[in-house]
């Protein structure tokens, strides 16, 4: 079985913008929620991303904390692309 993460939300918790670094908090259509962190410059890029422990992880079941979200990343990284989540984020 393999899981296919599917971004419904994206939400800006806190930003650096002198940094170029921002946090986001996204949510999936099963519930589950991660905290991730991007770099600005000179891209947009996911460089952490951490999962919230409201719900099992959907992936390994544990809830506490494991490593499973962050072989989604690329995945991630796309949909937030082709969904514009960010402009969508910062827009708010
Ligand atoms: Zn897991």
């Amino acid at each position: 079985m393999s899981y296919r993460p599917n971004i419904t939300n994206l939400k800006l918790a806190s930003s650096n913008e002198k940094d170029g670094l921002y946090e986001f908090i996204i949510t999936m259509a099963d519930g589950t929620e991660c905290r991730s962190v991007f770099h600005r410059h000179p891209k947009w890029k996911m460089t952490a991303i951490s999962r919230l422990l409201n719900i099992p992880c959907p992936v390994c079941r544990k809830d506490f904390i494991c490593k499973c979200m962050e072989k989604y990343v690329g995945d991630l990284e796309q949909q937030i692309e082709d969904h514009k989540w960010i402009e969508k984020a910062i827009a708010q």
